[in-house]
């Protein structure tokens, strides 16, 4: 077993992994920017490393700092959570080169997942469906003219290196092509430092439903299930559930089989997620896989008893899965709304602040991860998350229910949160009914 888990990131992810590190007897090693001193992760650690100033370029993405602070605290592996390192094949081997084990999948499927156009064509290759779209990405604005003659309006233009919902463009008509070409290449260019496009065609109405994927060093890999992620604002994720309302039993083994096959055909170990749209015809395509532990993964946990974290953990360590497909099931159903600090009334404007007062939701089904305390200032420099409240039930409906008790419970006081939106998301008719797609966050707004 490893002695020393040092944990490259910050906020609820890198509690919920030393909370993994505690449960397994594993000391954990928290690294932390100047802005970040009195956070929950630096405070529960058992040790904390200062890495460097606030913005998350000199901290959380500086990797001879991360490594350095792996060395100096001699721990035997880095978990790196996810955004930041955690899909960097260049972090990974690193890793690898100083004799720490990275937490997560081979740097060479991260490498090949991190290309979208290069692994659509791995699922294209594994038999999986995929969106029609360009072979790979487009080399200039005349292939691009050329592809959407080919593939036809209304369409999506998308960064190959992207992530976290950015760098997409829907386009209408040829008319919006050049400038979009341009502005998403250049957004690109400055978020992932790769300005890649390709495109694919756009799917009417989809929902968002996407596979949890573990495997071991040893070739094992099973499904745990969907995951309902089309709530959504602006392809950010709000809501999530599990399972899906929308599939059936013959679906999700469909499905299932063809994230198994896709995860196997790049090679991969670790916990990874394969994102499918499904269109209204019920025919579903591969979208991308995640190479990492997702922001939602407490819904699966719940469904399945599985705790991901220490699977990835007991992984990385060489360890066999030590199950097979069919002993995975799947029980009651599961909820997660991410509470943000933001204002749902000002276009959801990042709004940090001191937290004067909270009370945190709890009682039968109810789970909450989440780094806050009160009298915690929630810094200006990163994501908005706040907590995620996740809870169980029997079936939908008392998840539902439980859902909206410990949602009505969650009080802040010096920070503005979109708790009384989600609240009103759980009265709408088509949540309630489970019949609802990408777009209907938008038309509730
Ligand atoms: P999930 O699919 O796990 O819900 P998200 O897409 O919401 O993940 O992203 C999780 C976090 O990682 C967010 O903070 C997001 O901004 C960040 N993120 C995701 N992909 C990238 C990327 N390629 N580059 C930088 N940040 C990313
Ligand atoms: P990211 O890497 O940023 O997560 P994805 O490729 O997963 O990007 O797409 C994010 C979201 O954008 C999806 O969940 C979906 O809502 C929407 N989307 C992506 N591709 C399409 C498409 N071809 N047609 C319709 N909607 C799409
Ligand atoms: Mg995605």
């Amino acid at each position: 077993m490893f002695k020393k888990i040092l944990i490259a990131n910050r906020g609820e992810i890198a509690v919920r992994v030393l909370r993994a590190c505690r449960d397994m007897g594993i000391v954990s090693v928290a690294v932390y920017s100047e802005a970040d001193r009195h956070a929950l992760h630096t405070q529960l650690a058992d040790e904390s490393v200062c890495i460097g100033p606030a913005p998350s370029k000199d901290s959380y993405l500086n990797m001879k700092q991360v490594i350095s602070a792996a060395l100096a605290s001699r721990a035997d592996a880095i978990h790196p959570g996810y955004g930041y390192l955690s899909e960097n094949a260049e972090f990974a081997e690193l890793c690898g080169q100083h004799g720490i084990t990275f937490i997560g999948p081979a740097p060479k499927a991260l490498r090949l997942l991190g290309d979208k156009a290069r692994a659509i064509e791995t699922a294209r290759n594994a038999g999986a469906p995929v969106v029609p779209g360009s072979d790979g990405a487009l080399p200039d604005m005349d292939a691009a003219k050329a592809w959407a003659e080919k593939i036809g309006f209304p369409l999506m233009l998308k960064a190959a290196a992207g992530g976290g919902g950015r760098g997409i463009r829907l386009l209408r008509g040829a008319g919006e092509l050049e400038s979009a070409f341009a502005t998403a290449s250049e957004e690109a260019k400055s978020f992932f430092g790769d300005g890649r496009m390709y495109m694919e065609k756009y799917i009417e109405h989809p929902r968002h439903i996407e596979f949890q994927i573990l495997g071991d060093q040893h070739g094992n890999i099973v499904h745990l299930g969907e995951r309902e992620c089309s709530l959504q604002r602006r392809h950010q994720k709000l809501l999530e559930e599990a399972p899906s309302p929308f599939l059936t039993e013959e679906k999700r083994a469909e499905m299932g089989a063809a994230a198994v096959k896709i995860a196997k055909a790049a090679g991969y170990f670790s916990a990874g997620t394969i994102e499918f749209l499904a269109g209204a015809d019920e025919r579903f395509y591969f979208m991308e896989m995640n190479p990492r532990i997702q922001v939602e993964h407490p819904v699966t946990e719940l469904i399945t008893g599985i705790d991901l974290v220490s699977e990835q953990i007991r992984v990385a360590l060489g360890e066999p899965l030590g199950y097979i497909q069919e002993d995975i099931a799947l029980k009651g159903h599961a909820m997660e709304c991410r509470v943000n600090a933001e204002d749902p009334d000002k276009g959801f404007a990042p709004r940090p602040g001191t937290i004067n007062g909270l009370h945190v939701p709890g009682g039968p089904g109810v789970r909450v991860d989440a780094a806050i305390y009160q009298g915690y200032t929630v810094p200006p420099f990163y994501d908005s998350l706040l907590a995620k409240l996740v809870v169980h039930g029997r079936d939908r409906t008392e998840a539902l229910a439980r859902m909206k008790r410990a949602m009505a419970e969650f009080l802040f006081e010096g920070v503005v949160t979109n708790c009384d939106f989600h609240l009103k998301l759980l009265e709408h008719e088509g949540f309630r009914n489970g019949d609802y797609s990408v777009d209907t966050i938008g038309e509730l707004l």
